[in-house]
């Protein structure tokens, strides 16, 4: 079973502390001279719902939350 989660950025909130970059890199991103985080991709495989699970607790601002995109 591998459920896909949606990831939600809340772009308002979220600070640029980069947190969420060091523990899911190829999910989030700083681009240069963009004020926050991007979002490389909108959805995470459910082998990576730890990851995204420590990203939310860890988000000073709480701009991140997840999403469940399907269910089987
Ligand atoms: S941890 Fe939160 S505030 Fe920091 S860059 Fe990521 S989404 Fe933005």
């Amino acid at each position: 079973m591998s459920d896909k989660l949606t990831v939600h950025l809340d772009t308002a909130r979220c600070s640029s502390y980069g947190v969420c970059v060091s523990i899911l890199p190829d999910v989030f991103d700083t681009p240069p001279g963009s004020p926050t985080v991007v979002l490389v991709r909108e959805s995470v495989d459910g082998d990576e719902r730890d990851d995204l699970e420590e990203a939310v607790r860890a988000c000073p601002a709480q701009a991140i939350s997840i999403g469940l995109e399907s269910q089987t």
